[in-house]
Formats: C-alpha cells, sequence, structure tokens
C-alpha cells in the first residue's frame, strides 16, 4: 500500500533535424508532456505522451489544473477506481484528444510505480503473456526533401538489416502512380517475404480514392493500409475493408473503449494501433485488447515502443510493436535514459529493471526548454 505525495508535469518541444512529411502536414518540432508521479514509500513512476508540433502546454494545463490535485493523497494501486475519479472530472473537458492524453500519462505512471513496488518489469506485473522478445517493425518512410523511391527501399531494407520483422513507410502524400514507385521500391527492396505496411495518416476523405491508390498498392501484397480517412469516417473504414485485400489497421489517435467498439462492431478495423498514451493508460488499453480479442483483432500500438513493448508482451493478442530505429522522427529517444536491445530476427528484448524499466533524462531534459516541473 502506498500514497500518492506528488504529482508534478511539464511539456518538453523537441525540434527535428530536418523538417519531415507525413501525407497531410509536415513536422518540425515535437511537443511532449511528461508526468512524475511520487508515493510515500519513495518511488516514483513516470508516464508521456506526444503533444502534436505545438501542443505540450495544453496537456500539462489538463494535469496540473484538473486532475493532478484528485490523486494527492490517493491509494496507488487502486487503479480501477482512480481511472474511474479521473474520467469523471475530464467529462466536460475532453474525452478524447489533450485532456484524455492528461488522463493517459498520470494512469501510465500509476502502473509504473505500483510494478516499480512489487519490483516487476510492468508486462510481468501485468501478467506476463510471453517470455520471447516481441516483434517489431521499423517505422520510417517518411517524405524528405529530395529522397527517391530507391533511397526509400534501402531505407526499408536496412530495417530488416537490423533484425527487425518487418517495415513501414509513410504513402498517400504523391498522386497514386508516384505512390506505387515508392511502394514498389520498398518491396523490391525488402524481397517478397518481409511484412510491408502501409501508413496513410489520414490522407483520404472518400472510398473511391482510397481505392484508386490501395487497388494499385495490392499487387506489392502490403500487410495493412493504415489510418486511411480520419478517425471518425468509421463507415468509410469498413467500406474500404469490404472492397480490398489489405486489413484495415487504425485506432492510434481514438480513446476511450466505446470509440473502438463502434470501430469493431462496423468492422473498420482489422489490426487496432491503440497508444496507450493516448486512449486512457494502460488501465484503458487493458480493456481495449480483451475486447479486441473476442473480434479476433490483434493489438499492434502505435509507437512509443518502450511503453507498448510491456502491454504486447501481457496481452495474448498483443502481435508486434512499432520501432523508430533512429531519433529523427520519434526524438523521444533523446530525453530517455535507456534503449531497448533487438535480438536479431526476433525482436525487442523485454527488461528486467521494475516498472516501465527507464526514465527521463533530466539533463538533456533540462537543456531543451525552460518550462520546470510543476
Ligand atoms: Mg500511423
Amino acid at each position: 500500500m502506498a500514497r500518492i505525495v506528488s504529482v508534478v508535469a511539464r511539456t518538453v518541444r523537441v525540434p527535428l533535424d530536418r523538417p519531415t512529411a507525413f501525407a497531410n502536414r509536415q513536422v518540425l518540432a515535437r511537443d511532449y508532456a511528461l508526468v512524475k508521479v511520487r508515493t510515500d514509500d519513495g518511488l516514483e513512476g513516470i508516464g508521456h505522451c506526444y503533444a502534436g508540433n505545438f501542443g505540450g502546454k495544453v496537456v500539462t494545463l489538463a494535469v496540473r489544473e484538473l486532475l493532478a490535485p484528485h490523486l494527492i493523497g490517493k491509494e496507488s494501486t487502486e487503479v480501477e477506481l482512480l481511472w474511474k475519479e479521473l474520467y469523471q472530472e475530464v467529462l466536460l473537458h475532453g474525452r478524447t484528444g489533450s485532456v484524455m492524453r492528461a488522463l493517459s500519462i498520470l494512469d501510465i505512471a500509476l502502473w509504473d510505480v505500483n510494478a516499480q513496488a512489487a519490483k516487476l518489469p510492468l508486462y510481468r506485473y501485468l501478467g506476463a503473456a510471453t517470455r520471447d522478445p516481441v516483434p517489431a517493425y521499423g517505422s520510417g518512410g517518411y517524405y524528405l526533401e529530395g529522397k527517391t523511391p530507391e533511397m526509400l527501399g534501402e531505407e526499408m531494407a536496412s530495417y530488416l538489416a537490423l533484425g527487425l520483422q518487418g517495415v513501414k513507410m509513410k504513402v498517400g502524400r504523391l498522386d497514386p502512380a508516384g505512390e506505387e514507385k515508392r511502394v514498389a521500391a520498398a518491396r523490391k527492396a525488402i524481397g517478397p517475404d518481409a511484412l510491408l505496411l502501409l501508413d496513410a495518416n489520414n490522407a483520404w476523405h472518400d472510398v473511391p480514392t482510397a481505392l484508386r491508390y490501395c487497388e494499385r498498392f495490392a499487387d506489392y501484397d502490403p500487410y495493412w493500409i493504415e489510418e486511411p480517412f480520419s478517425p471518425d469516417q468509421i463507415d468509410n473504414h469498413a467500406k474500404l475493408a469490404e472492397r480490398i485485400n489489405i486489413n484495415v489497421a487504425t485506432g492510434e489517435i481514438e480513446a476511450g473503449r466505446w470509440r473502438f467498439k463502434e470501430l469493431l462492431d462496423k468492422g473498420g478495423a482489422a489490426i487496432l494501433q491503440t497508444d496507450a498514451a493516448v486512449c486512457g493508460g494502460v488501465t484503458e488499453f487493458k480493456r481495449i485488447g480483451a475486447m479486441a480479442d473476442c473480434y479476433g483483432v490483434n493489438m499492434c500500438p502505435h509507437w512509443f515502443h518502450d511503453l507498448h513493448l510491456h502491454l504486447v508482451a501481457a496481452l495474448p493478442n498483443g502481435e508486434m510493436v512499432e520501432y523508430f530505429a533512429d531519433d529523427q522522427v520519434l526524438n523521444f529517444r533523446r530525453i530517455i535514459d535507456r534503449q531497448l536491445k533487438i535480438v536479431r530476427g526476433k525482436g525487442l528484448a523485454l527488461p528486467t529493471d521494475p516498472g516501465l524499466g527507464y526514465s527521463f533524462d533530466e539533463k538533456v531534459i533540462a537543456k531543451l526548454d525552460a518550462e520546470a516541473w510543476a
């Protein structure tokens, strides 16, 4: 038993070395909202989320003003009760988006501190579903000025060379013919058998346009097409899934088990990419994962491999994590103190340290901007 004695939050803005483009936007910097939850046994749990180019302070404000006061003095292991109370607080302010991210990262910090108290890595504290390394795919394939399809192919092959189980690239920014050249180059570079994943980042608005692209892509045997539409267009996801021979994957910016249920009921996703730092924390991720299992749907969570490795290893329908080999696009890697190791051909080695198994690198964070923990 341990009581929560302090909750602090802050924003960190980490600039990208090079402007990097997706189907429908360009990124220059990334904001992360960070929290630390301390208990009276002297342990400290952490939580973190991505908050867009400039939205970090919206999340940290929600932590400080809305949610943190609610946690002080409470028993840290009562995660379900605390989740219910925090959710009551967010009802008026945001059941998805920044306020839900604030709830999510506090919930993650509670699981971290509780697993530390139990002296177990988080995946074991959650009831390990495996002892093996967690399969991982190399994620990248962004649009950069001057990057040719051949260069994209080399990048994809480099992820397989690291010993990862598949590769992912962006699609949807160019016209269908231009995108087909990129997908063809990626398939050629990785050979016929490796998993090739395509991420459209909400590129399309209507089913006919999505079909024009996906029918060309199908020749290159992609395992999934990711986020073809905005998360609100659940019906479009379902219609596209009916028309193509490629699995539809989505869910990285969706929150709450009810919206995921609607997505699954309508047949809008064959794979869920739920992000614990977005959907409502570890507590909500577990619920969504169990529900997805009933639909025969596996969990392939969105980025933060350091966090999500634990959840994939703890769920019977956890399939693989998204791994960023460099720190250019997922520059969160720069602000933590440990990195996961790849076991060649198998995936990411399960950590042995208690809790999440990593902390923030305060020296690096202090240099990035002037905002203090509060
Ligand atoms: Mg994505």
